[in-house]
Order: C-alpha cells, then structure tokens, then sequence
C-alpha cells in the first residue's frame, strides 16, 4: 500500500521537478525572476537518489546589492501600510500557502530529504505562522503608557527598516516562514538568503507571496553561497537587522560580517540537548517521546534531543526499549508516507555525521546499535538510525551537535549529577524532562541552561511563546511580541504636563 503511495506521490512531484530540471531556480528580486548578475549556478541534487533537480542561480554581492536596494525603495510605502491591510494580505499568503501545502511537502521532501509525514505539516505550520503574525500586524506598533509626576512618556514601536532573513536546509520552508512572516507583520522588508542545499521552496515561497498580492521589493530571495552572497548580506548598508538561523560558528561569523554596519542581529543556533528520564516518570510516555525527539525528521532538528540522560535503577530496561524501537525504525524513501526515516540532506554531512561512528568507539562508548552508513538500491545519502550507550559526559558524541538520527545515553544516579551532565556543554538551546515529581520538574526547570524547558511534553509549540537558546545556542528569542522586539525599533516620546523647572544656563 504505501509503495503505490510513493508511486502516486512521485507522479505528482513530476511537473515540478519536470519544472525545475529545464529551467534555473533563480532569485526573486523586486518582484521579477532573475539570474544572476555574472550568469553563474551551481547544481541542486536530491538526497535520495543523488539525481540532478536543477541549476540554481549563484547569488553574487551585485545581487545582494540590487535586492537591498529594491528591500530600502519598497520600506517607504510597506512601514506606513495600516496594520489591518498587512492582516489581511499575511491571511491571504497563509491561505496560498494551505492551497500549496501539498505540493510544498512533496518538494521539501525530495529537495532535503525530509520524510513526508513531517514535511506536510511542516507547511501547514508554515500558513499558521502568517495567521499568527497577520494578526498581530495590526498591534504590532503599539506601546507603552509610562506617566511620571510632571510629564507623560509613552512609547512606540517603528519597523526597523528592510532586513537580511538567512536561513538553514533542515526544515527550510517552515523556518523562513517563522522568520518572514513576523518581519513582514512588523512593517520591515526582507532580503532572504536561503541555504544552498535546500533552494525549492524557498524558490516557491517568495513566487506565493507575490501571487498572493505582496507588493515588489517587500520580498527578494537571493539564492546562492553563504560565504558569498549571504556575507555580502549581513554586510550591506542598507540592511538593518539580520535574523539567522543556523550553526553556531556561522553565527560568530556573522557577528563580525555586520560589525562594521552595527547590524542588529538575531541568532538562532546549534544545540545539543538533554532528555533527562528519572525513574519516577511515566515511562511509557518519555519512551515515546525520547525516541520521536531525535530520530524525526531525520534527527536535523536544533531541538532535538539528542542526549538522553537517563537513571541508572532503569537504565537496562529503559535502553533495552529504546534499542527495540530504533532497530524497527522505518527507513526508507521520503515520499514514501510510511518512511520514519530519511537520508540526510547531503553527501558532506552525512560524512560529518558518520565520522562520529568511530568517534564513539574511539572514545570508548558502545554502538549499540546502528552506526553505519547505508543506502536505497546503492544511492542516497543514509545512514543507520544509531545508539551510542555506555558514554560519558566528556565524550565528543556527549558534547558535540551531530544533527543526524545518532542519540547519546548517559547514565546518572541523582538529581544533581543529571543537572551538572545537562549543563556540562557549549549549547543551551533546549531541555526535557520526564518525571513524576512536579517539585522536580520545576526545579529542573529552573536550573537547566537553557532557553526552553518541556516537561512530561515533547516540543510542542506555541507560537506567542518565546523560543531561543542561551549560550551558543542563541541570540534573542521569537515568537509573539519577542519578534517585533527584534523586527522593530522602541522609541519613547516625553511631554511635559506642567511648566517644570529647565536650567538656566548662561544667564546670572
Ligand atoms: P549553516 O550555518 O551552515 O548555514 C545556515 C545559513 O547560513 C545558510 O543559508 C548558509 O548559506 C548561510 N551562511 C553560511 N556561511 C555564512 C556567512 N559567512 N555569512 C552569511 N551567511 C552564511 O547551517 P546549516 O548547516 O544550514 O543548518 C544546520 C544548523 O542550523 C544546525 O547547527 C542547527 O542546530 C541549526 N538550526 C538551529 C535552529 C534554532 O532554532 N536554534 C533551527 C534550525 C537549525
């Protein structure tokens, strides 16, 4: 049954990739299609089967340049539109956005990699990431009342001006979507550089936001090289913010590309976070959860939980559990709806993930099981949905953001050792915690370094919720009002109420 699914799935996917094979994927810039400025492109392939899914545009600093300024001509009229006509056209691109989720899905999954079952709600968190900023467009100016005795202060908020979205290849579609759709709500206009290894649909989005009636110019993706065109990005004069997503060394990077321009910036990093299973918590439940939060969507997931500290009275048996569930994972072709697991998005990091295969052995942690690369008749960029046990704390696979289906097990007899396990890394993105105890929980919740803590709960969003990491984890928060903190500027005005004193200088 599922195999016809595939079949069926692919036969739609055809006109599409029919689609992108005869012509480039090119960047969209001031509501037109274009190439780029000195005619170069690289290759896109599929993760699956290795095939060629088209050229694609290479953005060069000329294109970021003509991008920027179609971003700053577009700000003048796009930060004055009244809030309820931002509600409206942002409902108007979530209901193109539900109309194409399909299509999205299927793109997303062949471009990346990315099992279908994630991939299609992916997309429709995609439209409800507009619904949820359009809004709040209309708000989104608003500020404060701040009375002192003899005057009254109040604030405002005011679009920054056009700015820089970088975004990553892991769930691409969703994330620009969390990031544009807040900008776009703000009042800012956006020059979005998508990852290199993922351009479809992004190549898809910004045509929906156009067709949906957004004005030219609101919009530009510049496809193309992060060292290349997204550098030029976070270094071009007229963009005021950047909000990125991606690893941690890039955003250090991007740190110094946007000193120069005093660039505001945003980052959303790598992690390397703890599920931490206590012996009194409701087993099942965490065994569910534990094994959802790193091997969907292929483990590339920045909150995935990929380090499960677990205690030791239920180790044996909890681990026995987890191995039984891992060795039946269902890999196989994404598009396939029944596939749990897919390949990773590319040959190169699948070579980063698998390397950590002999790390582990090196440093002396047992593969308990998995830790192979592995293949779809001879082709696609897989490997083994893998467990490494017996490990320790300091190891590399215990330290280090793999961001494949690879789960590290550490044991702990205490409360107090999971804590220190947990806290002992660079990242602090997120935290999970499964027990009985509320007591604890609340305490973990606490003491965990973290930006966002579940407890008893997988990672269940709520969009007005802030969402960010600490440490190299992240830079600022999103979601709800945090977003239009970073999107847009406070300004406070004060007005004297009564004729105060004003010092008298230069008059005896
Ligand atoms: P990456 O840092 O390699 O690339 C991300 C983006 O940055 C791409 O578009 C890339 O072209 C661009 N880029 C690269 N070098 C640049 C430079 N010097 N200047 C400007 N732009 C540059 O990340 P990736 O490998 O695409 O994504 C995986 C990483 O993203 C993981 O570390 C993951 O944890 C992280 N991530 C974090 C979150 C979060 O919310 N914290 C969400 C998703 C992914």
């Amino acid at each position: 049954m599922s195999e016809e699914l595939l079949a069926e799935n692919l036969q739609k996917l055809r006109p599409f990739l029919e689609e992108f094979s005869v012509e480039p994927i090119q960047h969209f810039i001031n509501g037109r299609s274009v190439g780029a400025s000195d005619g170069e492109r690289f290759a896109n392939y599929s993760p699956i089967d290795e095939s060629l899914i088209g050229e694609v545009a290479s953005g060069t600093r000329e294109d970021i340049d003509t991008a920027c300024d179609a971003a700053a001509a577009a700000f003048e009229d796009w930060a004055v539109l009244p809030g309820k006509q931002r509600r409206d056209l942002l409902h108007a691109i979530a209901d193109a956005i539900e109309a194409n989720a399909e299509t999205i899905a299927l793109v997303e999954s062949f471009d990346t990699g990315q099992p279908l079952r994630f991939m299609s709600k992916a997309a429709i968190r995609g439209a409800e990431n507009y619904r949820f900023f359009a809004d709040m467009a209309p708000q989104a100016r608003d500020g404060l009342s701040l009375p002192a005795q003899h005057h009254m202060n109040y604030s405002l908020r005011q679009p920054i001006g056009p700015v820089g979205i970088i975004t990553p290849w892991n769930t691409p579609f969703m994330l620009a979507t969390w990031k544009i759709a807040p900008a776009l709500a703000a009042g800012c206009t956006v020059v979005h550089k998508p990852a290199e290894w993922s351009p479809c649909t992004a190549a898809m989005h910004v045509k929906i936001l156009h067709d949906a009636g957004l004005p030219a110019g609101v919009v530009n993706t510049v496809q193309g090289i992060g060292e290349v065109a997204g550098k030029a990005l976070t270094e071009h004069e007229a963009i005021k913010a950047v909000a990125f997503v991606g690893e941690s060394r890039t955003g250090s990077e991007i740190m110094k590309q946007g000193a120069d321009t005093l660039k505001r910036v945003h980052f959303e990093l790598g992690g390397k976070n703890p599920v931490i299973v206590f012996e009194d918590a409701d087993l099942e439940r965490a065994l569910d959860a534990v094994v959802f939060m790193i091997y969907s969507l292929n483990g590339e997931r920045c909150t995935s939980s990929s380090r499960l500290l677990i205690q030791k009275s239920i180790a044996t048996d909890f681990i026995d559990q987890v191995k039984a569930r891992v060795a039946v994972l269902n890999v196989g072709h994404p598009l396939n709806p029944g596939t749990e697991v897919g390949p990773l998005i590319h040959e190169k990091h699948r070579e980063k993930v698998s390397s950590y295969f002999e790390i582990a052995k090196e440093d002396g942690a047992t593969v308990a099981i998995g830790g192979n690369t592995s293949n779809l008749e001879g082709k696609g960029f897989f490997v083994e949905p893998t467990l490494f046990t017996n490990a320790s704390a300091s190891m590399r696979i215990a330290k280090e953001e793999i961001f494949g289906p690879v789960l590290t097990v550490i044991e702990f007899e205490e409360e107090s050792e999971a804590v220190s396990i947990a806290n002992d890394v660079d990242y602090g993105l997120a935290g999970y915690v499964w027990t009985s105890d509320s007591g604890r929980g609340i305490r973990l919740a606490r003491d965990l370094e973290v930006g966002m803590v579940w407890v008893n709960s997988e990672n269940n969003r709520h969009l007005a919720s802030p969402f960010g990491g600490m440490k190299a984890s992240g830079v600022g928060r999103d979601g709800g009002d945090y977003s239009f903190d970073f999107y847009m500027e406070t300004k406070n005005v004060c007005i004297a109420t009564n004729d105060h004193s004003v010092p008298k200088l230069g008059k005896n």
